[in-house]
């Protein structure tokens, strides 16, 4: 019986493998948001090094064309300044940082970049410009190299080492059996949370762009790891554009300004102690939510 059975529980696994491997496959395209509806110009501008000047012109978007998300979206980013976004859940914040890379396309108005209408660049060399770190990391089955290299195809040894170590990820890669060859994913080495975010972050360095998107994590990593993600991050986030849907209090008041994103748009912006004194929304959330909070 187990002889015939064999083949059977091999052919299962296939199945429950290939069923994985096509929901991987799902995930990775739409991280990569390879979405057919969106389409590059003909005549789309080559874009070398972006500077990062960022500038949102009246823009609105909505998933499905009836229920509109965002509407009269106006906001401008400066080379190099880091912008927070906060608000309720649902306010549309990680829909508005998706419009940048053209992972969805806005339903009306602009967004520029250096002066040039994303619309009309070539999207490739867009989204090389972007680094995006989002709460939940995208890993494959393969090598922490592979998996890193996913930042950059043709980076050196000598490049991704550096990269890991400023993203205080090459300690804990070393400390693995097989180091930077360790296999992860279904049949490998389980990576924590942190340690995914870590690897996240090594791909960024690698890939250096110069406007960073992030989402910081809520999902509750220990203290300390919590700690030397907060400072990868904010080492990443030096002499670039960055755009950060925030959750902590550190990160908020370190950025240049603050947004305020609610059902009805951007309702506030400017700096932590302009919006205190506003005594407005931020003032509110600000108070419900971070003044017992332990700082660090
Ligand atoms: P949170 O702080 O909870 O992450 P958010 O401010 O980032 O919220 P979004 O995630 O941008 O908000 O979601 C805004 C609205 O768009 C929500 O009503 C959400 O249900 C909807 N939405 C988000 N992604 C999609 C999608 N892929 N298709 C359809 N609707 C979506």
């Amino acid at each position: 019986v187990s002889m015939f059975l064999q083949p059977i529980r091999k052919i299962t696994a296939l199945i429950e493998n290939y069923q994985r491997g096509m929901a991987g496959f799902g995930r990775f395209i739409e991280i990569m948001n390879i979405d057919p509806e969106i389409k590059e110009k003909e005549d789309a501008v080559v874009i070398d090094k972006l500077k990062g000047n960022i500038e949102f012109y009246d823009v609105g978007f909505g998933y499905n064309n009836n229920k509109s998300i965002l509407t009269g979206i106006n906001m401008s980013v400066r080379s190099g300044q880091t912008i927070a976004i906060v608000g309720p859940s649902g306010a549309g914040k990680t829909t508005l940082l998706r419009l940048i890379p053209r992972f969805y396309e806005v339903s009306s108005g602009d967004i520029k970049i250096d002066s040039i209408s994303i619309k009309d660049m070539k999207i490739s060399d867009l989204r090389k410009n972007i680094g995006v770190v989002e709460q939940d990391v995208f890993l494959f089955s393969g090598t922490i190299k592979e998996n890193i290299l996913y930042g950059k195809y043709d980076a050196t040894d000598e490049e991704i080492i550096e990269a890991a170590k400023k993203a205080n990820a090459h300690e804990f890669i070393v400390a693995l059996e097989n180091g930077y060859d360790t296999y992860i994913g279904q049949r490998g080495v389980r990576l924590s949370g942190g340690q995914k975010q870590r690897i996240a972050i090594t791909r960024i360095f690698l890939k250096n762009p110069p406007i960073l998107i992030l989402d910081e994590a809520t999902s509750a990593l220990d203290t300390q790891t919590e700690r030397i993600i907060q400072k990868s991050l904010y080492d990443l986030s030096k002499n670039r554009t960055t755009l950060v849907i925030a959750h902590r209090l550190t990160t908020i008041k370190n950025a240049d300004k603050i947004i305020v994103l609610t059902n009805d748009g951007i309702t506030e912006c400017g700096s932590h102690e302009e919006l205190i004194d506003q005594d407005g929304i931020y003032s509110d959330l600000y108070k419900l939510q971070f003044e017992d909070i332990y700082e660090y």
